[in-house]
């Protein structure tokens, strides 16, 4: 990966990069995570940045203190260290609930009752719905165009409430064109302007939690002064409502390293559903940190 380092602030000062690996504790840490743990920690390492490691817990549903602690195990036998204390999103709703609230007082935000079947029922009625980049529906806007009513709804209904993002409104409400500069895999800095209205009206205030990844990976970034974010290319287009969400909140907008993607023999992305092993199964298979280095390229 080539290096923009040393970067500059606005008063032209140089800064440190730091960086965060971001797990979600839903299952146990493979390849493709070390991979992307090893890029974060050696470009803070190689720039004399800091590291940091952030818990993505907020789908309390799914995550589970044992992966959360694998997640420690793992990376310490990676030969990664972490500052402490650990930023676990499960403790920062408060936080999250602000920057909605902010949202919410410019007017782009709307209540939502409708459930995932409700919405799939909804698209099949249409030819040719658009999906997201995540293969989802683009939200049809029921809940949008009965917004007039839909506190009332809120009220009457006991239907758990979502809060969606209004996309058009929230495109409107920018200065200007968003875009973010974007250093992939070995090349410079190139720019990038963001699509957002790829994603729809997103959720934004989940049902159980007032938060959304969306939402609290960027009040983190930025309350952790996160100059470099470094994750795999599946969340490239999300940077796009990610550039969005910092634009509308007033945050600083770091730059952006894409990497590529670890995948099996077959050239899929690794992961829990596809079988991937999980490290420590590796290690107990007695794979060495060493070899995993190799296979990942890493020298
Ligand atoms: N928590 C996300 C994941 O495990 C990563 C988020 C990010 O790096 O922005 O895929």
């Amino acid at each position: 990966m080539q290096s923009e380092f040393p970067q500059t602030n606005n008063n032209g000062v140089h800064v440190a990069p730091v960086v965060r690996f971001a797990p979600s504790p839903n299952g146990y840490l493979h390849l493709g995570h070390a991979y992307s743990a090893l890029r974060n920690y050696e470009f803070a390492r190689r720039h004399g940045g800091r590291f940091l490691l952030r818990i993505e817990d907020i789908d309390m549903g799914r995550a589970r203190p044992e992966f959360e602690q694998a997640i420690y195990e793992d990376l310490a036998w990676l030969g990664i260290e972490w500052e402490t204390p650990v930023l676990r999103q499960s403790e920062y709703f408060g936080a999250y609930a602000i920057a909605l609230e902010k949202l919410n007082a410019l007017g782009l935000l709307y209540s939502c009752t409708c459930t995932r079947n409700e919405i799939l029922e909804e698209v099949k009625l249409r030819e040719e719905w658009p999906r997201d980049p995540d293969g989802a529906p683009i939200y049809p806007g029921t809940c949008r165009d009965a917004s007039a009513s839909s506190l009332l709804r809120q009220i009457t209904s006991d239907k758990p409430v979502a809060q969606r993002l209004n996309m058009t409104q929230a495109i409107g409400a920018l200065q200007g064109p968003v875009g973010w500069i974007e250093y992939g895999e070995q090349e410079d800095g190139r720019s990038v302007s963001a699509q957002p209205s790829i994603w729809g009206d997103v959720v934004v205030g989940r049902k159980d939690v007032p938060g959304s990844y969306h939402i609290a990976v960027v009040v983190d970034d930025a309350e952790q002064g996160v100059t470099d974010v470094i994750r795999g290319m599946d969340l490239f287009e999300a940077t796009s409502l990610h550039r969005l969400l910092q634009e509308l909140l007033n945050l600083p907008a770091p730059v952006y390293h894409h990497h590529r993607l670890i995948t099996d023999e077959h050239e899929r992305k690794l992961s829990k559903s596809a079988g991937s092993p999980a490290l420590r199964d590796l290690r107990a298979q007695g794979v060495t940190v060493a070899d995993i280095r190799a296979q990942l390229e890493l020298s």
